[in-house]
């Protein structure tokens, strides 16, 4: 079947413009700077050159070639940002308007100077190497989300080649010089693709995008928003299932007589210790988790534990806390933590029990006179004590 290049532009356009309300409907519903914006950006300048383009195939100018050439560059420009932002966080501004200025400045002096044919190889070059590098930024990155990002790769991909395919067509014929557009098999080819894959990419780029947001709140909700470690619920997220064999340890660290902190020194100062023992918890070496349990209570796993190893990285924390000077109001002031440590068993435990052991044995520490760590032996919490205080 012979498609006629005018319905497969106007199909194109159409496709964009609606793909463009689509995007715009659904970035306003929570307007926030992202690759999405960016996408939104590129693909409007892409549309824009496809109208200026049919205006250009009605009435072919210099003028109108140049415009539509340009715009399309730069689309294609804005999309490889989209793509670096995806992935990096920032879009590169400077990088993009460079690229987008000498392109369009090229095509435009090729048009100008009477070489259209030229000008249209420009574009299809430059539309190659833009959409390719695009696509090795999605391909690079797909470790997020293997599928969506690998498709959005292979369709840049394709895309790309299409327009390799019409710079190739327009060398070999030796079209430098034309009246007007070129309209062979490999532009319709083209078109097609173009049609094809920047439908996908759009709805893929849509689908991208809400997964991140979703992996967003997901990592909001596991995360303890005064210190940013994990909270309670993410650590038994995580350790829920397992199951704890004798080579592995839960400790849990309380701070002794935090009451009085936020009694003498006000409560933003407790918080600031809270921050300060989280920050060491985090660095703690040998410590395969940690997570903030509530209040100034935290809890870490040692996943990788022989007898002994867990009260020696215990004793540690407990140690440097204790030497730690923290500074709050112009003041020094110094804290201490009491340890309950719990190892598994040869049969495994679960994490809920395991934890239970550690918190009795932290409270025989505080019993015992705060400042120090305290071993649950299996069965009989807090039954070895182990005062390496
Ligand atoms: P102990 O040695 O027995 O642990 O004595 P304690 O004073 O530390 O007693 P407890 O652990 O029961 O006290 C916890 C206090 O921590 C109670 C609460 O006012 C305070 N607290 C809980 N969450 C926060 C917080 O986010 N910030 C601050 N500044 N204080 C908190
Ligand atoms: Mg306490
Ligand atoms: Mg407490």
């Amino acid at each position: 079947m012979m498609l006629d290049y005018n319905s497969l532009l106007s199909a194109l356009g159409l496709s964009g413009l609606c793909l463009l309300l689509t995007l715009v409907g659904t970035w306003l519903g929570r307007r926030e700077s992202s690759f999405l914006l960016s996408w939104i950006v590129g693909l409007f300048l892409c549309v824009a050159g496809i109208l200026s383009y049919a205006f250009f195939l009605w009435w072919p100018t210099t003028l109108a070639g140049a415009l539509a050439m340009s715009l399309m560059q730069s689309g294609f420009c804005t999309l490889y940002g989209a793509a670096m932002q995806f992935r990096g966080g920032n879009f590169p501004m400077a990088r993009i308007v460079c690229l987008a200025s000498i392109a369009s400045l090229s095509i435009t002096a090729a048009f100008v100077a009477h070489y259209w044919g030229v000008g249209f190889i420009l574009l299809n070059l430059g539309a190659t190497v833009a959409l390719l590098a695009t696509a090795h930024q999605y391909w690079q990155g797909r470790a997020e989300a293997p599928g969506i990002l690998a498709s959005i790769a292979l369709l840049y991909g394709a895309i790309s080649l299409s327009f390799l395919l019409c710079a190739i067509a327009l060398v070999q014929a030796g079209s430098w010089v034309m009246e007007g557009a070129p309209d062979g098999v490999s532009e319709k080819i083209n078109i097609a693709s173009c049609i094809v894959g920047m439908t996908g990419i759009g709805v893929l780029s849509l689908t991208a995008h809400q997964a991140r947001i979703t992996l967003q709140h997901r990592l909001e909700a596991m995360t303890d928003s005064l210190t940013g470690i994990f909270n309670r619920r993410a650590l038994f997220e995580k350790y829920a299932q397992k199951r704890f064999k004798a080579d592995m340890a839960v400790l849990v660290f309380d701070i002794d007589r935090f009451k009085s902190i936020n009694d003498q020194h006000g409560h933003a100062a407790g918080d600031r210790v809270i921050r300060t023992f989280a920050k060491e918890l985090q660095s703690a070496v040998g410590v395969d988790c940690v997570a903030r349990l509530g209040g100034e209570e935290f809890a870490a796993i040692i996943e990788d534990a022989p007898p002994g190893r867990a009260e020696w990285i215990g004793e540690r924390i407990r140690r440097q806390l204790q030497d730690r000077d923290i500074t709050v109001n112009g003041e020094t002031i110094r804290v201490t933590t009491s340890v309950g440590i719990s190892y598994g068993t040869d049969g495994g435990m679960t994490f809920e029990a395991l934890l239970k052991q550690a918190d009795d044995a932290l409270y025989s520490a505080k019993r015992m006179g705060r400042n120090r760590i305290e071993v649950a032996s299996n069965g009989a919490p807090g039954a070895s004590a182990c005062n390496l205080a």
